[in-house]
């Protein structure tokens, strides 16, 4: 079966800042989607904030099985709707990763409950990426370590949730650290942080960068059905319960109705 995978992307700093665009002419997102579509398990598409809806409409997402997300100078301009809308979708069994600056994007923040905020530094250092999580599916034909020659320092610590796994730690050359590879669950969908991918290094050309990412895709499908309704919350009748029980005490709600929200 194939994944259906979409990676987005606000596709602002390839157009208006000269390095960024000779490393990426196409994009990030074109330059990370064909990465990904090296594996024939694997069918990406693109999609990018200046779409109408960017790109993220319910049928779109409806035929999405993982959603990349790469976001940086323009999250503020995602609409609220749409970010509602992805987050549903993660919950009803969407994957996500979240790459590199989309620890502050709306949908990840959304996601956490928590500021994700972090200590950086841009001064193209060497990052060593450690595997921690040799065993994982993301880590699958992976050395012990990888280096990226010039990267963003972000150090800990990293305000996030305590994670599944931890499957990457990086060291960088100016000598912080920094959990990189990170998984989560919300609901039915499984999401992955990435650290690395500054937009003025050539990062997602980097081929065990790549390696990461499919991996990543594969790891995120859920080949379950999607769930209809991730947020019912249904008031289930004495009758239907599972024990035959009768109904004491005083009740708020008349039988069959909705509770609060
Ligand atoms: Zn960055």
């Amino acid at each position: 079966m194939t994944i259906r995978t979409l990676v987005w992307s606000e596709n602002v700093h390839e157009r208006t800042n000269a390095e960024v665009a000779r490393l990426y002419p196409q994009g990030m997102h074109a330059t990370i989607a064909a990465a990904l579509n090296a594996d024939p398990g694997i069918a990406a598409g693109t999609a990018t904030l200046q779409d109408p809806e960017h790109g993220l409409t319910e049928a779109r997402l409806a035929a999405t099985d993982v959603l990349v997300w790469w976001g940086h100078a323009a999250h503020g301009e995602v609409a609220d709707a749409v970010v509602e809308r992805v987050v549903r979708a993660v919950w009803s069994g969407m994957g996500l990763i979240a790459l590199h600056s989309a620890h502050f994007s709306k949908v990840f923040l959304r996601l956490m409950g928590t500021p994700c905020n972090l200590s950086w530094r841009e001064a193209g250092e060497r990052e060593r990426v450690w595997v921690t999580a040799p065993h994982h599916p993301i880590a699958a034909g992976l050395p012990a370590f990888f280096e990226l020659e010039h990267e963003e320092m972000y150090g800990e610590p990293f305000g996030v949730p305590e994670p599944l796994e931890t499957v990457f730690v990086s060291w960088f050359q100016g000598g912080e650290v920094f959990r990189s590879g990170l998984t989560y669950r919300r609901g039915a969908g499984n999401i992955f942080y990435f650290r690395p991918g500054h937009e003025t290094y050539p990062t997602y050309h980097d081929a065990t960068v790549q390696q990461v990412l499919r991996n990543a895709v594969r790891w995120a499908a859920n080949p379950a059905p999607r769930l209809a309704d991730p947020q019912a919350a249904p008031n289930v009748p004495v009758e239907a319960a599972p024990e035959r029980i009768e109904a004491r005490g005083a009740s708020l709600h008349a039988p069959g109705r909705e509770g609060f929200r």
